[in-house]
């Protein structure tokens, strides 16, 4: 038995096969200059296909983990748009470098500057500059870098592409064993997300390989070869750990002074609605359908979505999951949907209006999850509602599903109706609303960016994003006072919900319910448990 200590990045405890990434081999192979024109094309070629690569990842990302961490591949496709980074490649081109050389030597200098600087965050993001520069220069190569785990294996690397850990997934990576990864870096962020248990500062060898590792990540430690014992300690903690997730599931999710808070989930596929119930999600606040619905070549058939609505509705085991209708358009469009191209896609068609312009994909859908809704407790919301009209036109579509499925002789559920205030015109028309639908739910991500009229994709990198402005909150709170007023429930899925340097203030602005990203399920039960809203606010 050999033992490795490193520093923590994610708590956990993992047992099984070590796979070695050892050690990169970016920048290997040379290549030859094929004439100015020729390589300033290839490069062109490669960062497009890149682009669409981090497109892909991000919402992957969106849909496996959450918005937060998909973040990452959008700040990746700023750097593959910064023009200063863009004219680094092309000067060393018109240099007579061929474009592999010319971007790994433009990624290096970018990370060498960035590695200078005070601030940890900004030095962090020199490891994304290299992670971007390589991955244009993978696409030069017409290859990805092998990383192929034909089954679950603890991965002892020097690092570790946020991409890579998207395409690996959760079920294929028992854990980490990094060499040089910042504990704020978006591997590591990515990878607490995830919760995969991970170490940093250990190096690792070639003739692991295969080998049996066992690792703590609480306490930074690696074993190779562990024995019994070790083995045995490990099995322990992880049961423990396992026993304390329950513990803590079990446990109320209720204010100090006896409120009681609902904790959902937001998910983007079946199989998250089982993790959820795992980390103790009281529901499903949001499920986000329109995941199922990108990178397909045709849209999904009333089958295919039944099977999928189903697989969840048995997942909740008699737990309420509220399924959102489709939210297509601006960032979210599959190719098999002839949208048309906007100035401002975000204020163009989307949501509720790709529904409305497309009655029979939106009725596929609808009597898919009536049907759905016959097996558990279901309910339906609309999303980027903007009048008291749409709602209506959307509840009539419901009605004649139901009455078609019935001529029918098909099963159908009862199903609850919502509506998403994403947008400041249904916060203002919140009281309308009310009459109209049984619950509300707050998706803040769209209400900030359409209150500050700032882009929720950029508006973190240009700064000022603050989904706690005193212009959202006010309509948050006036949401929830309309609605409670006609005794609606009102619960929010953006991602606010998960800042827990916000429960107290949502809560207070009369939030019944938070639907967040599955692992952040539990921590937000704990900080309501700790939270006494009797008194006034600090
Ligand atoms: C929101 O806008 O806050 C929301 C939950 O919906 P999405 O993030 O899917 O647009
Ligand atoms: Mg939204």
């Amino acid at each position: 038995m050999e033992v490795r200590s490193g520093r923590a990045l994610q708590p956990g405890a993992a047992l099984g096969p070590v796979y070695v990434q050892l050690p990169r081999r970016t920048g290997e192979e040379p290549s030859t200059f094929q004439g100015e024109g020729e390589e300033l094309a290839r490069f062109e070629g490669a960062r497009q296909r890149t682009l669409l690569q981090l497109d892909q990842l991000y919402r992957r990302t969106r849909e496996q983990v959450g918005e937060e961490q998909a973040e990452v591949f959008h700040l990746h496709r700023l750097m593959l748009e910064d023009g200063d980074y863009l004219d680094q490649v092309r000067q060393a081109v018109r240099g007579g470098e061929p474009a592999p050389g010319a971007v790994l030597a433009a990624g290096e200098t970018f990370a060498a500057a960035l590695e200078e600087l005070a601030d940890p965050y900004l030095r962090a993001r020199a490891a994304d500059v290299r992670e971007v520069s390589r991955a244009v220069w993978e696409q030069l190569q017409g290859e990805r870098a092998p990383l192929e785990l034909d089954r679950p294996a603890i991965l002892v690397a020097d690092d570790i592409a946020p991409a890579q850990l998207i395409e690996l997934g959760r079920e294929k990576l028992l854990g980490l064993v990094l060499r040089n990864t910042a504990p704020q870096s978006h591997a590591a962020i990515l990878a607490r997300a995830m919760a995969i248990p991970a170490v940093t500062g250990v190096g690792g060898d070639p003739a692991w390989q295969g080998r049996e590792g066992a690792l703590d990540g609480a306490r930074g430690l690696f074993w190779l070869e562990p024995d019994g014992e070790t083995r045995a300690a490990l099995r322990e903690e992880e049961r423990r750990a396992r026993e304390e997730a329950t513990r803590l599931a079990a446990l109320p999710s209720r204010t100090r002074d006896g409120r009681e808070v609902a904790v959902c989930a937001n998910i983007g596929s079946p199989q998250e609605a089982e993790e959820a119930v795992r980390l103790g999600a009281q529901g499903v606040g949001l499920f986000r359908t329109e995941f199922l619905f990108l990178g397909t070549e045709h849209p999904p058939t009333e089958e295919e979505q039944y099977a999928l609505y189903r697989r969840a509705v048995d997942a909740m085991k008699g737990r309420r999951l509220v399924i959102r209708t489709l939210d297509l358009g601006a960032d979210k469009c599959p190719a098999w949907l002839p949208l048309p191209r906007e100035e401002n896609p975000a204020l163009g068609c989307r949501g509720i209006r790709v529904s409305r312009a497309n009655p029979k994909l939106f009725a596929t859908q609808l009597r898919a999850i009536l049907r759905a809704a016959a097996g558990g407790r279901v309910a339906v919301m609309f999303p980027m509602v903007t009048s008291v009209e749409e709602v209506r036109w959307a509840k009539e579509q419901i009605e004649a599903c139901r009455a078609a499925l019935r001529r029918e002789g098909t099963a159908v559920g009862p199903l609850e109706v919502g509506v998403m205030i994403e947008t400041p015109a249904a916060a203002l028309l919140a009281r309308e609303l009310a009459r109209e639908v049984d619950f509300f739910s707050l998706g803040t991500n769209d209400l900030t960016q359409y209150t500050l009229a700032m882009d929720r994709q950029t508006g973190e990198t240009a700064g000022g994003w603050d989904p706690l402005h005193p212009a959202v909150l006010e309509l948050i709170g006036r949401a929830a006072e309309e609605g409670h007023r006609l005794g609606r429930r009102v619960a929010l899925c953006g991602q606010l919900g998960a800042d827990l340097t916000a429960t107290e203030t949502l809560l207070r602005l009369g939030v019944d319910e938070l639907s967040v990203p599955p692992a952040a399920v539990l921590p937000l039960r704990e900080k309501i448990r700790g939270l006494d809203l009797s008194g006034p606010a600090e």
